[in-house]
């Protein structure tokens, strides 16, 4: 059962929350104190909303993901995949029309095409699923026990890693037996840091459900551009190495707070821009640090 937690204003680690911090002092900043930079807090908040390219083939993959896993919660009747895919390509569309891409905010280029630029790789990730042995796995061996499935729920995956307040947003996580499958769906290149990650799932599991380590099996399924799975055995050792690198980047964080009960910034000055010009040309907030 997934516990719940009281808002605190508490700083939390995230895998994508210390990757910002890593990458640019004052992009990190933009992403979670935007409420301090009063002279920039509406700029900042439409900054925020711009969408990539290569971000968006995820996030369109993810929601016809949950969509189609809710739909194989519901019935077992194979899948109608003419229907499927006309159903696809419409909701694209209408998420594709809401967004405003960096490439074009920045005239990188004057439009974002649909049909050649994201559609086409959206479709081949559902189709790469759809013809995966691990589709039909779920068929026939997890279905079963359909009614403890979460895909892609609520809220922001709040957990504890010992004592420490963390965050690991499972996309989905199903059980078979004792023991509990965690799937990450990705569509960008394969990265050594996502089997990182998956120790972050484990530590989510292990808190809320109370599991052994060896009884929970975290994979990576990248989508693109065939499928593939990665995955990683974990054990207590493993789990403690993780644990003191939580604790060392949950600490370099707090040297930014000034209030560090109240996750209160220090002044934006104290964030200084990466000297690395590379990150600013793919950031959506280079308008504010003129590096256009
Ligand atoms: S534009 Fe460059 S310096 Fe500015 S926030 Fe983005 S990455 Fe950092």
């Amino acid at each position: 059962m997934v516990r719940k937690f009281e808002y605190t204003d508490i700083l939390g680690w995230s895998h994508s929350r210390y990757n910002t911090f890593t990458r640019c002092k004052r992009q990190y900043y933009y992403q979670y104190y935007a409420k301090y930079d009063l002279d920039n807090m509406v700029k900042i908040a439409v900054l925020k909303k711009l969408t990539s390219v290569a971000l968006e083939i995820g996030n369109i993959s993810h929601k016809l993901l949950k969509t189609l896993l809710t739909r194989l919660r519901k019935t077992a009747d194979e899948i109608d995949r003419v229907r499927f895919f006309d159903y696809a390509e419409r909701k694209s569309k209408d998420i594709f029309r809401t967004k405003i891409f960096q490439e074009v905010y920045y005239r990188d280029k004057n439009r974002v095409d649909f049909e050649t630029e994201i559609y086409p790789y959206v479709n081949a990730a559902m189709d790469n699923l759809l013809e995966s042995d691990r589709l039909q796995w779920l068929f026939e061996e997890a279905l079963v026990e359909k009614d403890d499935w979460l895909i892609e729920p609520d809220g922001y995956g709040e957990c504890r890693i010992d004592s420490m307040k963390a965050y690991c947003k499972v996309d989905f996580l199903f059980p078979i037996g004792d023991e509990i499958y965690v799937i990450d769906w990705k569509t960008g290149k394969q990265s050594g840091k996502h089997l990182e990650q998956l120790k972050g799932y484990a530590a989510w599991v292990h808190f809320h459900y109370e599991k052994d380590w060896s009884l929970i099996k975290p994979v990576v399924a990248y989508l693109l551009p065939e499928y593939e799975e990665k995955s990683v055995t974990i054990n207590e050792f493993d789990i403690e190495d993780f644990t003191e690198k939580i604790r060392r980047e949950t600490e370099a964080m707090y040297e930014f707070l000034q209030e560090p009960e109240l996750n209160i910034p220090k002044e934006k000055e104290a964030f200084d821009m990466t000297e690395n010009l590379k990150l600013c040309k793919f950031c959506n907030f280079r308008e504010l640090c003129d590096r256009v």
